[in-house]
């Protein structure tokens, strides 16, 4: 499932290639992705122009023109791409957006999911900030609220692990397993410690390290998994700069340097999902 940085990558080619087109057709090829396609708000939508594309969470809304603001989630296995008028469809191009650009010229902008656990929903703009999906939305990690007194507020008044934390969207969007277990590792804290027992210092060097984590993902264009593409359909890569994830019975990459005994990195399951930490560089 993409994380915040490939869906932050996904929204950045978004704008650069479909931000300011008008929306000249709506192909909808299939009733139901995660939820049924509202089909009966599909001519309200056309010859709108998508004036911005933002992200929050892992959603990413095109706020058009009109009264309306398309909201969509990439799920285990969506993607976007954009291609010619005269291009083949490809198999699960559920969603067929026709497009005229600034200089008039249409492209086809296509939303591709197989596994169909996405979602494409129209919303109205009045309706989007109390939508269902988006309310309980936590703090965005990479928003200047969002810093070490921030995170050690969340942590201190939490009844469960500090990495089961990270991951809950209604305390903090967008971080999952990946980079739950890389930003731990980064802040030398081991992913079984009660988020209450978290200190200051400790939530201070923990929000440095998930910007930093984040960030530069985003920079290398996003994470590496096997489902997610960006807009191009070019795949992502940036597993092999992974300190711990799918890295078990590998060297650490610190302390395996300084010959200490316990320096592999280890996997154990945290509420069903693997987890990936170094026990010694991790306290
Ligand atoms: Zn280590």
């Amino acid at each position: 499932m993409p994380e915040l940085p490939e869906v932050e990558t996904i929204c950045n080619s978004l704008k650069s290639n479909v931000r300011g087109s008008i929306i000249k057709d709506v192909g909808v090829k299939t009733k139901k992705l995660r939820y049924k396609i509202q089909t009966r708000y599909i001519k309200e939508i056309l010859n709108n122009r998508i004036q911005s594309i933002i992200r929050r969470g892992k959603y990413i809304l095109f706020f058009l023109s009109g009264n309306f603001v398309l909201l969509f989630h990439m799920g285990m296995s969506g993607s976007f791409s954009i291609s010619d008028l005269c291009s083949q469809r490809k198999k699960h191009d559920h969603i067929l957006f026709t497009l005229e650009n600034l200089k008039r010229k249409k492209k086809v902008l296509a939303f591709n999911d197989p596994r169909k656990f996405g979602c494409f929903i129209i919303v109205r703009k009045e309706k989007i900030s109390c939508h269902r999906l988006l309310h309980h939305l936590g703090l965005e990690p990479l928003d200047d609220q969002f810093n070490g007194e921030a995170l050690f507020n969340i942590l201190k008044d939490t009844h469960s692990l500090v990495k089961s934390t990270l991951m809950n969207q209604n305390k903090i969007v967008g971080i999952g397993n990946i980079y739950a277990c890389e930003a731990l590792f980064d802040a030398g804290i081991s992913p079984q410690r009660d988020a209450a027992n978290i200190s200051i210092h400790e939530a201070k060097k923990l929000t440095a390290s998930i910007k930093k984590i984040l960030t530069k993902a985003i920079k290398s264009g996003g994470s590496s998994l096997v489902n997610y593409k960006n807009v191009d359909g070019k795949m992502g890569y940036f597993q092999s700069k992974f300190s711990v994830y799918k890295r078990e019975g590998e060297d650490c990459k610190i302390c395996s340097k300084k010959d200490t005994k316990n320096s592999k990195i280890i996997r154990l399951k945290i509420l069903g999902r693997s987890t990936y930490f170094c026990p010694t560089c991790q306290l």
